[in-house]
């Protein structure tokens, strides 16, 4: 009977995690997670798959800040109850390889305990003139946590000048919690700017800004179901 029980017990176990991973499949990201898998296996055999560092598309501001596949989009939704509030690019490389930069010109800021993290204050939203917005970064650390953000810019950094391109650091793939790693890649997104001149919480999609119109691609995942977003004619 203990057997017997033993196998029913791990059939439920087993269909249970079928369906999460259907619901999740299917439901949430209907194609996108596949490519980023078959990205992540052979990025050679992908190439077109993916954006460039330091390119401009279109007419847009921003420069792209890393190599690699852009993955996930703003707006899309890995659970339930929360949306992804920036993009994800995946550089496809091991961790520490990839470089990332600045996008735009501006002030960068590494609170004491920010691993993995650094935030660019932009004081002139270049899409609407007089208002500040913010450019945050992240998992640019190991899955332990050391850091791979450049010394230039230890924890502690505040309010650094940098122009747009200007190395920052390398793709991680720290998750906030010690080996616990996510995939390697960059997670980039848009900050809005409190009313006191800091940056609102960047973990909450509604603080955040589509970056569409900034990186000239079409990165709302809630417009975008499928296609992978690359630039289409390069800007000289
Ligand atoms: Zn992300």
């Amino acid at each position: 009977m203990k057997t017997i029980g033993k196998i029913v017990l791990t059939c439920v176990g087993i269909l249970t995690v079928l369906v999460v991973i259907v619901f999740y499949e299917t439901i949430l990201h209907p194609q996108r997670s596949g490519k980023v898998v078959q990205w992540i296996r052979d990025p050679q055999d992908h190439a077109d798959w993916a954006v460039h560092a330091n390119e401009q598309c279109q007419d847009a501001p921003f420069f792209i800040p890393t190599d690699g596949m852009i993955g996930y989009l703003w707006g899309d939704s890995f659970q339930i109850g929360h949306t992804h509030q920036g993009i994800d690019i995946f550089g496809g490389t091991e961790a520490g390889i990839t470089p990332v930069y600045a996008a735009y010109d501006g002030y960068l800021t590494r609170l004491p305990d920010w691993k993995s993290s650094l935030i660019i204050r932009i004081p002139d939203d270049p899409l609407q003139s007089g208002r500040q917005i913010w450019i945050y970064y992240t998992h640019l650390a190991d899955e332990n946590g050391s850091s791979y953000i450049i010394d230039t810019f230890p924890a502690g950094t505040s309010e650094v000048f940098v122009a747009a391109g200007t190395l920052l650091g390398y793709q991680g793939n720290y998750s906030g919690t010690p080996n616990n790693p996510v995939g390697v890649h960059l997670h980039f997104s848009i900050v809005q700017s409190d009313s006191d001149g800091t940056f609102k919480n960047e973990l909450e999609i509604k603080n955040t800004l589509d970056p569409s119109p900034y990186l000239g691609l079409p990165l709302n995942g809630k417009e975008n179901k499928d296609i992978i977003p690359v630039c289409g004619t390069h800007q000289n």
